[in-house]
């Protein structure tokens, strides 16, 4: 029975008995907002502190229900569900809202509530604190943007890394079109774009890739004084619709959108054009949505950097492959990609059973041409002549410039016949081909042609081209303008050659 009572003197001290002491008194000047309800819900009292918060007038004017006036539309239905829920459960609670204060500005206070007990042991409301956390809950939200951005940052660098990656090992641009539209997807989500580039005579540019989940805007071909990016050499940026200047080639209905020059060494490569396309993403203030768009501005600017570096080196790459195999006057392969060429038809042939022909051809009297007309005249009948072989010939035989006015045609799986076929007919064109030089026709060239044939016997398939330069040899001297046969037969009498 003792104990029972010692326990019962405690727990009556532990209840607050709100009447005894005189909590208003105290409260009134605390420092923090201190407010009290009824067992009902009602607010029977704020501390001065609170008062001052919501505004002296307010408090008069609408009572209790000042504090509820005051809470932001969005949080009103979030304190009822908490409060309603406390009162029924009669449990501590705590929430977050957003408070209008006396000046107009919403700050996000925390909040405390605690039962409090009479001292028959009866619930009788919640007594609690109120305290101002904007500057804190700022901070806080600032630091998990600034992580958020960057994650974000660190993922797209990866990106731009693998998409340089992948770059790095095309072989030639349009290679580059479905990897560049691939990453440019996962790097830009919410933006539709193309990628323009210039054409040779770098008065157009063209869409050559394009990406994202909305039709972009925008022409495919452009006319570069059609694009305030291409014209200035620097990024054009349109944001919004209302109060902005418009490239010609973009439609007017078309949302905020960036043309960024690619320019590599100096060299304006094209443009990345860039839409923005979505609805889905809003913003809260106009800072955040500027801050967005900075961030995507400058992320198509490292975009365009990286592509610059890629496509330049590519270019060069290809330009080099070019140089190493072509002849610049004619653009027919040189002599060394020839012979690496013939090497491997001559394996190719030996596997497949496949027929081999070489014709070599050199233009008669040449030099006396270059000495009447002169050197240019000369070229021109060069560059004339290798247009005609290129017409002449089947897209797999192998034409090159062998040096001065000799070409050979390596002809794989091809009959015999049918490479005679092909020297003559040459032969005849060339014959009455008619080249204009300074508006006035130049005489007609003729040719000799050399043609050496491998069928079945391989060995001595490395010396194809010296058979066809004795044939060759043997038709100049036979009077020229002919066609002359090397036939490999065993019994050489006449070094095996026959007319044809
Ligand atoms: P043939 O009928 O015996 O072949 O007589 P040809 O005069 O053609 O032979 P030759 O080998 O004596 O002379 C070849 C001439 O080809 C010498 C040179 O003036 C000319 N030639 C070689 N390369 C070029 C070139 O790149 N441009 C021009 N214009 N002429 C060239
Ligand atoms: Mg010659
Ligand atoms: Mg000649």
């Amino acid at each position: 029975m003792a104990k029972k009572s010692t326990d019962e003197e405690s727990v009556a001290k532990l209840v607050l008995d709100i009447e005894q002491i005189d909590f208003r008194t105290l409260a009134e000047d605390a420092p923090v907002m201190l407010w009290l309800t009824n067992s009902t819900g009602e607010n029977i009292f704020s501390n001065s502190i609170y008062k001052n918060f919501i505004g002296r007038e307010n408090v008069e004017k609408q009572g209790g229900t000042a504090w509820f006036n005051a809470l932001h539309p969005d949080d009103q239905q979030m304190c009822l569900d908490i409060f309603s829920d406390a009162f029924q459960t009669h449990k501590a609670f705590d929430m977050e809202y957003r408070l209008k204060r006396r000046d107009g500005e919403y700050r996000y206070i925390l909040d405390r509530g605690e039962p409090y007990i009479d001292r028959h042991g009866k619930f009788s409301g919640f007594i609690g604190s109120s305290t101002d956390i904007s500057d804190r809950k700022t901070s806080e939200d600032d630091l998990i943007k600034s992580h958020k951005e960057l994650m974000q940052y660190n993922h797209e660098m990866s990106l731009i890394n693998q998409l340089n990656s992948y770059l790095q090992v095309c072989r030639a641009l349009p290679e580059t079109y479905p990897v560049i539209s691939h990453y440019a997807d996962q790097i830009f989500p919410n933006w539709s774009g193309s990628l323009y580039l210039f054409d040779e005579n770098k008065s157009l540019v063209e869409a050559m890739a394009s990406w994202g989940n909305v039709s972009v805007r925008s022409a495919d071909i452009i006319a570069a004084d059609d694009c305030w990016a291409l014209r200035q050499g620097k990024e054009h940026i349109a944001l919004d619709i209302d109060n902005r200047l418009s490239c010609n080639h973009v439609h007017d209905d078309i949302g905020s959108y960036t043309c960024v020059p690619i320019i590599a060494q100096g060299e304006m490569l094209g443009m990345l054009h860039m839409e923005y396309s979505s609805d889905t993403v809003t913003f809260e203030t106009t800072e955040e949505k500027q801050r967005y768009f900075d961030s995507r501005q400058r992320l198509m600017k490292i975009a365009a950097d990286n592509l610059a570096l890629s496509l330049v080196s590519l270019n060069l790459r290809e330009a080099l492959k070019y140089q190493s195999i072509r002849d610049p006057l004619t653009s027919l392969f040189n002599r060394r990609y020839m012979e690496e060429c013939l090497q491997m038809e001559i394996s190719k042939s030996a596997r497949t059973g496949g027929g081999l022909g070489v014709i070599m051809s050199d233009i008669d009297h040449f030099k006396k041409f270059n000495d009447t007309y002169g050197h240019d005249a000369g070229d021109l009948v060069l560059v004339e002549f290798a247009k005609l072989l290129t017409k002449s010939f089947r897209d797999s035989d192998i034409i090159c410039r062998f040096g001065g006015e000799e070409f050979i045609i390596i002809m794989p799986a091809a009959s015999q016949k049918l490479v005679l076929e092909r020297a003559n007919k040459m032969c005849n064109k060339v014959r009455e081909f008619e080249i204009f030089y300074d508006n006035k026709l130049l005489p007609n060239v003729t040719s000799s042609f050399g043609v050496a044939y491998l069928s079945d016997d391989f060995e001595h398939a490395s010396q194809i081209v010296k058979y066809a330069d004795t044939a060759l040899y043997k038709a100049k001297h036979a009077g020229r303008d002919q066609v002359m046969l090397y036939e490999m037969q065993e019994n050489e009498d006449d070094e095996g050659l026959t007319r044809r």
